[in-house]
């Protein structure tokens, strides 16, 4: 079991909350988007109720173990005081006097933000006596960082070994909902995979062959699986060296009984150019010259069909180039679809995430995870380290 924060004894306490605020800053230094803040919210705002003293930790940018003026939290502070509504002070490092002698003077209800921690050679590299330093400034450890349990580092991973150890509510939502839909799901269970390479997710169409009733394959990897199935696809986007593994998964996917399907028609154009021409073919009949950029609007009606019948789906990748305008209606419309559907709709994958954004239907979502490579891994079947250290061993 997970133990989450409503597990630990927080009044009073100095708790240690690694929270991910990995946000975009625009060219001033200010915050662009501050979406990972305010899913970090709930948390802290819980935690203060509670009159505990909130230690905040998390990384910006890849730094690589040194200080990096670009990288510095301060803006970050400052966003997170707005959201909040109250002080947020800001510390700069993360281990050392400094911090210490803020904690100390800290009372319940107060919030520090600690400095990047990956100003830190120590913290990639999971260092015993870095991850002490952290855990020394607390009582108690709480991680909201799902974007980054992924990752086995001193403040997501070494840490929980010195302190008592939970989920935060972000990173609660993030494994039940993730969790529930591979374990537990509704059925049909439908997973739509697609983005750039089948090379990128070939743990993910593995792990989720031996559990789902339907896979729809669309964007750059679909070309692959179509080259399998024969087909000439012109300067489109194939792995050829992948080829054959497509071929098997085809294989793999007739005799465990899942019902996969591949694009039947595709948008195609000269080039990947926003003022590209496009035009319409069916999969058999791509020019020499030309690549395919979307599926096509006979592919969107069966995969959509399917979504409007679909129990739990599963979505990891777009359909085809949906940045630009002539190939993004294939992801659109069925972002829209899921948004329609009475599934229970779960979106990972950061494009995927972006694009179901850019559709205007995000909200519509049953959850539409934070985490672009965790909630990969998690889909492939691994145990995230960052998780794995919260989980109850009773
Ligand atoms: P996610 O981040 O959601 O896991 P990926 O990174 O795997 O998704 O894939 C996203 C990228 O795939 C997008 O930038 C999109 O432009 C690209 N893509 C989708 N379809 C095609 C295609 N047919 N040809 C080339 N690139 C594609
Ligand atoms: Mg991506």
């Amino acid at each position: 079991m997970l133990k989450t924060i409503r597990d630990l004894e927080v009044t009073g306490k100095r708790v240690l909350v690694r929270v991910d605020f990995n946000v975009p800053l625009d060219g001033e230094g200010n915050v662009a988007d501050d979406t990972r803040i305010r899913a970090a919210l709930p948390t802290i705002q819980y935690l203060l109720e509670k009159q505990a003293r909130v230690i905040l930790v998390s990384h910006l940018g890849r730094p690589k173990g040194k200080v990096d003026e670009r990288y510095r939290l301060d803006p970050v502070a400052r966003r997170l005081s707005e959201l909040l509504g109250r002080p947020v002070v800001k510390v700069d490092d993360c281990i050392g006097d400094e911090p210490r002698r803020a904690v100390q003077e800290m009372q319940p209800g107060d919030v520090i933000l600690l400095e990047n921690v990956r100003f830190h050679p120590g913290e990639e590299k999971n260092e015993e006596k870095f991850a002490r330093q952290l855990a020394e400034l607390a009582d108690v450890y709480v991680n909201d960082a799902f974007g980054t349990a992924h990752r086995a580092h001193a403040s997501t991973e070494g840490v929980a070994h010195f302190l008592p150890a939970a989920a935060g509510f972000l990173m609660e939502k993030e494994i039940n909902m993730l969790g529930q839909a591979l374990s537990n799901p509704g059925r049909p269970f439908v997973a739509i995979l697609g983005g750039a390479k089948v090379s990128d997710k070939i743990g993910v169409i593995e792990n989720l062959l031996g559990k789902v009733n339907t896979l729809l394959i669309g964007g750059g990897m679909a070309n692959t699986f179509l080259a399998a199935r024969g087909l000439a696809l012109g300067k489109s986007l194939v792995e050829t060296d992948k080829v054959a593994l497509a071929g098997d998964l085809i294989n793999r996917a007739q005799k465990a009984g899942v019902k996969l399907l591949l694009p039947v028609d595709l948008v195609v154009a000269r080039a990947a150019q926003p003022d590209a021409e496009p035009k319409v073919v069916p999969v058999d009949a791509v020019p020499e010259d030309w690549m395919a950029l979307d599926i096509g609007p006979e592919t969107v009606k069966n995969y959509v069909a399917e979504v409007r019948d679909a129990g739990t789906v599963i979505w990891n990748g777009p359909m085809g180039v949906f940045e630009m305008a002539p190939f993004a209606a294939g992801t659109f419309e069925l972002a829209r679809a899921l948004a329609e559907s009475k599934a229970t709709t779960i979106v990972g994958g950061g494009d995927t995430a972006a694009a179901v954004e850019k559709a205007g239907v995000a909200g519509r979502m049953s959850h539409v995870s934070t985490g672009g490579g965790a909630s990969l891994e998690f889909l492939e079947g691994k145990t995230l380290p960052g998780v794995a250290v919260l989980m109850d061993k009773k």
